[in-house]
Formats: C-alpha cells, structure tokens, sequence
C-alpha cells in the first residue's frame, strides 16, 4: 500500500510517500521531504511552540505538493494518509493533522492518526525489513527514555523509563550549559570527540539499581559544577558527559536485556540514536547477550516522516483507520491502551 506520512510534532517539518509492500528500505521510502527550523529556533536556544506552529502552517501544504511531485504520484494513488497525532507540541501537531484529515477527506482516504512514539518504535522495520516481533527497544529521544519491549504493532510493555530529563534532554542541556547552542545533541558529540572521557568525573545515576530506569537531572547539574569549576576544557566536559550517559544506557540496557522475554534483536530509536559513540557501546551490550543491534540509519532515527507513513503502513495492513475527528495530543503514553506498565511503576 501507499501511504502518505506528515510530521511536524516539534521543529520539523516532514512529509513522505511510503511504500508500505516494498522489499527493501530504499524502495520503502518512495519520497521523503524533511523541513528544519533550526535557523528560527537558534535565536532562542530551543523550540519556541508558537514560531513552530506557524512555520509548520506556512510549509506544510506545498510540500505536500512537492513530495508527491518527487515521487511522480498523486493524492489519489495514496492508499491512506498517515499523520502523526501527539503527542507533541500542539499547535504543530494540529497544523500535521488537519493537514491529514483535509486530505484524507478530500481524496477519500482513510485517515491514521499516528503516535509520534511508534513512528519512532517502528523505525527499525522499516530500515531493516527482516526486524521481526518481538524485539527489546530502546528509545531515546528529545522528551523520551524508556526501553520497551515490542511485542506487536500496538503491544508495547514499558520496561523503564526516566525519572527526570530524557536522554536528548541532557544532551541539549549540557550543549546549552557549555555555548554550543542548538541543537545539542550533535554538537555535544562532535566536540566529545576531541575530549578526554576521563577528565572530568561525573555521576552515573542509578547505576546497579534493580529496575532498568533512567535519571540525567543529576548528570546535568554535575556537568553545570564542572564548568563553574573554570579548570575544565569543554572537549573534555563533553567527552566525560558522553561516556557518563553511555555508561548508564549500557548497565540500564544490559539489565532490561535481562529482565525481558524472548526477543528478536536489540533495538535502537529516537534522535539520540544517530550519536555513533552510543550505537557502538549498545552493539557490545547485544554482542553479549547473542542479539543484533537495529539502529536505523541516523537519519531515520531523528524526526522524520518516513517512520510515520511506515506506522500508518503497518497499521493499514491490520485494517485500522481513525474518525476523522480523532483530537491531537500533547501527551500520549505508547503503552497506555496496549500493555500495561511492568516494573516500578515510574
Ligand atoms: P520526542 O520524539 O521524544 O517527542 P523529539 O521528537 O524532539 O522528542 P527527536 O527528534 O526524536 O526528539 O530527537 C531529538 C533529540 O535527539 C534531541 O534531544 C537531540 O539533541 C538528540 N540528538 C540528535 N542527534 C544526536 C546525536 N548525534 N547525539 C546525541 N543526541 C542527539
Ligand atoms: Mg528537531
Ligand atoms: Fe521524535
């Protein structure tokens, strides 16, 4: 099937044409247009919800037009329109999906209304097409950390979660704290690699505790101290915030490897995927375990609307479809109409 996906829950603007039957990854992917804001948010040094509301309206429709046009497709070839639904900033999720529901009503289409969270969860069967159910996944992303185990299309049992910041979070914060602007993440890694991971010490919260949860607020506020500090160069702040997140991903990964069912392969998503210093601590901990890493290519693993017509591909297969007057939403668990909560409880 064909799917249309648009996304624009924080500052990008995305829209793709999936193939939802091909065979391999390239083939998946018929078109894809992604629309950053980085340039109107820098001034800020974060995402400003009503200038990302507005710069979503303002692109939306012709990329749309302009997407299709790449694909050499019309609205009438699609199948479905997929448009991620929360949660997000809502003003920019409410530009993607009306911008769905026009479409879906005026082509007669089926209309998905997609949890951000599953694009990314299911990101990894679109890159690698041999991915089966159920895999162990780790999400990390800019307002999300939890490991979760997918066991089906809307089957996801939540394994851990952060008790403060996200892991994309921390990276952000600590590429504020240290003037390498916005966004973070990127640039934290970048300057990392000129550092000495063991210059600075720096905290591992929760690091040994049973459930596999995740805490940064602490982490943060040591890096903070360490530049107040004045006797630390920044390569090696960074480089020793890194290796402090890395260590905490892989004992917190390690333990929920144990604690889970049977799975598939070990499984990474969400924009702190495309950090190559993490990929490559989280492929050990699979190597140990007898699992492979999945991680989509970085730029399947930072927002994007491929992995949201992949979801709507997925979900059109299972014959599902959304009322036209589904409601955006600003917060939407993934698990909160599937499994229930395992562990603390968090
Ligand atoms: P969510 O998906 O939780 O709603 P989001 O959509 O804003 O949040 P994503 O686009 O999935 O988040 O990911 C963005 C986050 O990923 C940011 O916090 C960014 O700093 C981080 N990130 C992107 N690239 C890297 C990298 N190379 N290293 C570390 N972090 C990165
Ligand atoms: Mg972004
Ligand atoms: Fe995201």
């Amino acid at each position: 099937a064909l799917i249309l996906g648009i996304e624009s829950s924080c500052d990008e603007t995305a829209v793709a044409v999936i193939d939802g039957a091909a065979p391999t990854l390239e083939r998946r992917i018929v078109a894809q247009r992604i629309a950053s804001q980085d340039e109107a948010h820098r001034p800020y040094g974060g995402v400003v919800p009503e200038i990302a509301a507005r710069a979503h309206a303002e692109v939306i429709a012709p990329m749309v037009g302009a997407t299709l046009a790449d694909a050499g497709l019309a609205l009438a070839d699609m199948d479905a329109i997929a448009a991620t639904a929360g949660p997000g900033l809502i003003g920019g999720v409410m530009v993607g999906l009306v911008t769905g529901k026009a479409l879906a009503m005026a082509a007669g289409k089926p209309l998905l209304a997609i949890n951000h969270l599953e694009g990314h969860a299911l990101s990894p069967r679109l890159a690698d097409p041999t991915l089966q159910y159920p895999y162990l996944l780790l999400l990390v992303s800019g307002g999300h950390c939890q490991i979760i185990e997918v066991q089906g299309l809307g089957a996801y049992c939540r394994l851990a979660t952060t008790i403060d910041d996200a892991l994309g979070e921390a990276f952000d914060k600590t590429a504020k704290i240290l003037g390498l602007g916005y966004p973070g993440g990127p640039a934290v890694e970048r300057l990392a690699r000129e550092g000495d991971a063991r210059a600075v010490p720096l905290p591992r919260p929760l690091l040994g505790t049973a459930e596999p949860h995740f805490s940064f607020a602490g982490l943060k506020s040591a890096v903070m101290r360490a530049r107040d500090a004045g006797t630390f160069a920044a390569a090696d702040i960074a480089a020793s915030f890194q290796q402090a997140a890395i260590d905490c991903v892989v004992d917190r990964t390690r333990r929920a490897v144990a604690q889970c069912g049977p799975v598939t392969a070990l499984v990474v998503a969400g924009g702190v995927a495309a950090n190559a210093a993490i990929r490559a601590a989280l492929q050990g901990v699979a190597a140990e375990s007898g699992l492979s890493l999945v991680a989509p290519p970085p730029k399947l693993c930072t927002d994007n609307a491929a992995m949201i017509g992949w979801a709507g591909a997925e979900r059109f297969a299972m014959g599902y479809s959304d009322s036209l007057d589904v409601a955006a939403r600003p917060r939407w668990p993934l698990d909160a109409d599937a499994a229930p909560v395992r562990g603390a409880g968090v």
